[in-house]
């Protein structure tokens, strides 16, 4: 079965005014859509290599299937882990409270380290909270495009994107702008529900 574009748990102009509703129709059906697209491309070439016996490209569609197939991760995780601002809590409780506090010392320090890396990412990227499963830490990672500077094993659990398209229309180039606001709409209840999924609470 092909990968699809999933819906937004949303309505488009759900998270204004943080985001707004012309870059959110434009990142979920235009760029989110062209990762979908490139991930199913690359799949099917990769199965037409097997069947052909020729591996001539594979170095090609194995880096297409690894750009697209994070992008649609991220994204799909993305759009998942925000919510309209009045739906926002302003801190992860239960066990994820307690995961951060242990892990970086408290919320605000977490906080902190989160909006450097996400500030901080060269050109095009993300920052993500993710649990690394070998040691069952939360660990926050940068990844530059999609699937780079990842370490393995980690399932990421907040994300948030820093390409340009996700902010360029209402924010320009003030990405420190973008990622504060993204703080007030970050659906805490699914964080922790992805923490519990991974961590076993
Ligand atoms: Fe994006």
């Amino acid at each position: 079965m092909p990968h699809e574009l999933p819906s937004l748990p949303y309505d488009y102009n759900a998270l204004e005014p943080q985001y707004d509703e012309q870059t959110v129709r434009l990142h979920h059906d235009k760029h989110h859509q062209a990762y979908v697209t490139g991930l199913n491309k690359a799949e099917d070439e990769l199965a037409k290599a097997r069947q052909a016996g020729d591996f001539g490209l594979i170095k090609h569609w194995c880096r297409e299937a690894a750009f697209n197939g994070s992008g649609h991760i991220l994204h799909t995780l993305f759009w998942e882990n925000m919510c309209p601002p009045g739906q926002a809590k302003a801190l992860p409780g239960g066990h994820l409270g307690e995961a951060i506090a242990k892990d970086f010392g408290s919320f605000d320090a977490f906080k902190a380290e989160f909006t450097a890396a996400t500030i901080g990412v060269e050109a095009s990227g993300w920052g993500l909270l993710c649990y690394r499963s070998m040691d069952g830490k939360l660990v926050i990672l940068q990844s530059e495009k999609h699937q780079d500077l990842t370490q393995w094993g980690v399932m990421p659990i907040l994300v948030c994107d820093a390409w340009e398209h996700a902010y360029y229309l209402k924010y320009q180039n003030r990405r420190a702008d973008w990622v504060k606001a993204f703080w007030s709409i970050v659906n805490w209840d699914v964080v922790e529900e992805r923490f519990c999924e991974v961590a076993g609470c």
